[in-house]
């Protein structure tokens, strides 16, 4: 495992919003960002196969034009009666128009009435450095999808999913809630304990 001493990271992402949380959760650690964004990187196309693949070409793409350490993510749903699908076309489902609701009710119409309802959100981070070097840390948060979807916070896939050991979905629980036990809270989590090192 290579540990992250550098000053600054590029957080390959065009999302202001995402890029700001990012910046937010690793600000102890980090002195300096910037995004994939602000330097106008070209966003590459994901190729991969896996979460953890898309997360390393994202990230692999931003420290080689950029010549800075970078870190990127890539994140969706996987349903077990579909064999893992939407998984890394969770946005892609959705469409153009990002219809989460009708790529809820595609999943919950292609479920049937499939006795396995299980599912897990997941998130891979990989962070790269300009000679090529990639770390990969994944989360996961396991659940099962309920119909009709519930509750109008969080985004995306939230409102079918009701994490284990909880009765409320994703979308019922308050941001803070939700960021104490989510794939992204965890991959962040692992990030942290094997990666870096507190500087404030
Ligand atoms: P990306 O990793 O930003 O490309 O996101 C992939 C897609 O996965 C998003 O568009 C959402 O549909 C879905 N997704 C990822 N994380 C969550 C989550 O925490 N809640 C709901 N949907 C999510």
């Amino acid at each position: 495992m290579r540990v992250f001493d550098e000053d600054s990271l590029l957080i390959a992402t065009h999302n202001a919003g995402k890029a700001k949380e990012i910046a937010d959760l690793l600000g102890p650690y980090i002195p300096r960002f910037t995004t994939a964004g602000a330097l106008g990187l070209p966003e590459p196309e994901e190729t991969g196969d896996t979460f953890a693949e898309n997360a390393v070409l994202k990230a692999r793409a931003a420290a080689l034009a950029s010549g800075l350490p970078a870190l990127a993510d890539d994140s969706g749903l996987c349903v077990s009666a579909l064999d893992g699908a939407p998984g890394i076309y969770s946005a892609r489902w959705a469409g153009p128009g990002k219809d989460f609701a009708a790529a809820m009710a595609k999943i919950h119409c292609d479920m049937g009435d499939a006795a396995d309802r299980s599912a897990a959100f997941v998130c891979a981070l990989a962070l790269c450095w300009p000679d090529g070097h990639a770390e990969v840390f994944e989360g996961r948060a396991e659940g099962q999808i309920v119909w009709p979807m519930r509750g109008g916070k969080g985004f995306g896939y939230d409102p079918f999913f009701v994490p284990d050991g909880h009765e409320r979905t994703f979308a019922e629980m308050e941001p803070e809630e939700k960021h104490a036990i989510s794939h992204r809270a965890r991959a962040f989590a692992k990030l942290v304990s094997e990666c870096l090192t507190r500087r404030t």
